[in-house]
């Protein structure tokens, strides 16, 4: 199971740390969502290092995810390649504990657990998500949706914007009520 690939015994990590490749079924993530899915695998490259009773994890990413193109909705591939940080703290000892270490920084997630095991299953997940541009397009020029009719102008184009052309025989109808004033 995959799961179980990202998931480690803190008492069995080597104190002087581990490498860590992992090549993991997407579907794991359960990123399954309108404007995102993941189904292709994702590869983790990176170590676990472990400070007394805290966990550093940091790796890169890398996959393929699908998202909606911000501009016409289309599904379009998106490779994410990104970093992820996280410090797992001990949920209990964190309250009392006086000396803490502070070995996070900015981009660092902190990640309590409970009991004797580490999941990298939520971290990585956030890592992918949070990758994502805040505007994806299918293409650099997507001419998107026509925001009255909806038709995908990359694929075919619609008449509304020839609204803004007059049809001449209401032009023909003002000239005459002008004349009538
Ligand atoms: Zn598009
Ligand atoms: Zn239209």
């Amino acid at each position: 199971m995959d799961r179980q690939r990202l998931v480690f015994e803190i008492d069995k990590l080597p104190e002087a740390g581990m490498k860590l490749e992992r090549v993991i079924e997407g579907e794991l993530f359960d990123i399954e969502g309108e404007d995102v899915s993941l189904n292709e695998s994702v590869k983790l490259k990176g170590e676990l290092k472990k400070v007394r009773r805290d966990v550093l994890f940091s790796a890169s990413i890398e996959t393929v995810a699908t998202v909606c193109c911000s501009r016409c909705l289309q599904a379009t591939p998106q490779s994410v390649r990104c970093m992820v940080k996280a410090q797992f703290k001990p949920k209990a000892e964190d309250i009392q504990s006086d000396s803490e270490i502070e070995l996070s920084s900015e981009d660092c997630e902190i990640e309590y657990f409970e009991g004797d095991v580490i999941s990298l299953v939520d971290v990585v997940r956030d890592g992918i998500l949070l990758s994502f541009p805040a505007m994806v397009l299918c293409q650099e020029n997507c001419q998107g949706l026509c925001p009255q009719c909806g038709a995908n102008l990359n694929l075919n184009s619609c008449s509304c914007g020839m609204d803004a052309v007059v049809d001449p025989r209401f032009e023909k109808l003002k000239q005459l009520k002008e004349k009538l004033k």
